[in-house]
């Protein structure tokens, strides 16, 4: 049984060229933010549904939780397990390479967090050149020993495929290089060129050149294969992990149960309520307990983006997962959708549903659209 949320730290060491992310670069009214973090805590009435299959899980992400001062971090999480009683859970913090020190990364553990997920994004220093990023391969190898000698032994890196000038050699070196050192969780996310970022202005639209996305499928599919073939289980879309180290609190995402939401931007959905905070952090300041998206999810709803969730991973759409979900089987017009899936070729058979294919791998956002 257990809970799950989400804690949103909006400050980063600057903004990095291709991201729409919610962050500013700066370290401005950061004691007033995390006064505010812990207000909102304070006055959130703990009534969300307990998860069945799963035990707490707290997760602090980003921006970068790794640039503020670290005795901030710490309190906002002390306030947590206070109101909510929170224990035996999984707590994670992302952190980058550049900003993340031995002291903090002891003061992390000694917080209660157990697992960092540490943006790598690449360990080739042209390519993090190209992204616009603060650290280097050296520095990023020197974070990951940081972070083991802090003990914490529940290590993600983020790696990013389909960067211009990347080739798949580089990328499968970044996964070895990873393993060797330790890794026991690796996210994978392919480059996109969003709406109003400096890299729209740079790549405009040559990301979509049919070989150039031919190249960043092949980059995919064959960083997949290697990780599998370390033990890497690919367990969604873009992550994999070591056998006991998936991700639980985003696994909770993609079974559509509950969550706290807390911070600038931060979404959250608790008793059937899909809700979010403003995305500016001097409106959040001002009033953090203001919502300024509600909106009620009927159980047609809940039961398409579960569809739809569920899809992401590996386990897929299965009867048995429904059933323990929503307590009956899956209804006829999901199950129509299924078949369409599969009639497309975006999805296989699997024992009492479906999964994604290799097309499906390939073409996700097509399949997802099935249940919107
Ligand atoms: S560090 Fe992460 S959140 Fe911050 S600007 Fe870069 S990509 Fe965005």
């Amino acid at each position: 049984m257990g809970r799950h949320f989400y804690v949103h730290i909006p400050f980063c060491e600057a903004k990095c060229p291709y991201c729409s992310f919610y962050s500013v670069a700066g370290s401005k009214l950061q004691k007033e933010y995390f006064d505010a973090l812990i207000k909102e805590i304070k006055n959130t009435k703990d009534e969300a549904s307990d998860d069945p299959s799963e035990k707490d899980t707290v997760y602090f992400g980003g921006g970068t939780p790794s640039v503020p001062d670290e005795a901030y971090i710490a309190s906002v999480l002390g306030e947590i397990i206070t109101v909510f009683n929170v224990s035996d859970a999984e707590i994670t913090i992302e952190a980058n390479p550049h900003s993340l020190t031995a002291k903090k990364a002891i003061a992390y553990k000694k917080a209660g967090f157990n697992r960092i997920s540490l943006g790598v994004q690449s360990l080739h220093d042209t390519t993090l050149k190209t992204l616009g990023r603060l650290h280097d391969r050296k520095t990023a190898l020197d974070a990951i020993e940081i972070i083991k000698g802090a003990g914490f032994d529940n290590i993600s890196a983020d790696l990013m495929t389909g960067v211009p000038g990347q080739t798949i050699e580089d990328v499968l070196e970044d996964a070895k290089t990873l393993i060797d050192a330790g890794i026991t969780h690796i996210s994978t996310y392919s480059l996109s060129i969003e709406e109003g970022t400096p890299f729209e202005k740079r790549y405009g639209t040559s990301l979509e050149d049919p070989d150039v996305e031919i190249y960043e499928r092949q980059m995919y599919h064959t960083l997949r294969k290697i990780l599998e073939e370390h033990s890497f289980i690919p367990y969604e879309i873009s992550n994999s992990a070591k056998e006991g180290f998936r991700s639980r609190h985003n696994s909770s995402y993609w079974r559509g149960v509950e969550y706290y939401g807390f911070g600038a931007g931060s979404h959250g959905y608790i008793k059937g309520i899909r809700y979010g905070h403003e995305d500016d952090i001097e409106k959040y300041i001002k009033d953090p307990t203001r919502k300024i998206v509600e909106e009620k999810l009927t159980e047609e709803d809940k039961m398409a983006e579960y569809a739809m969730l569920m899809l992401r991973t590996m386990d897929g759409i299965t009867e048995e997962g429904f059933k323990a979900r929503f307590g009956k089987s899956i209804p006829d017009d999901i199950r129509r959708k299924m078949r369409s899936l599969i009639d497309k070729g975006l999805c296989e058979e699997i024992k009492g549903g479906i999964c994604l294919s290799r097309k499906g791998l390939d073409l996700a956002n097509e399949a997802f659209m099935e249940f919107l």
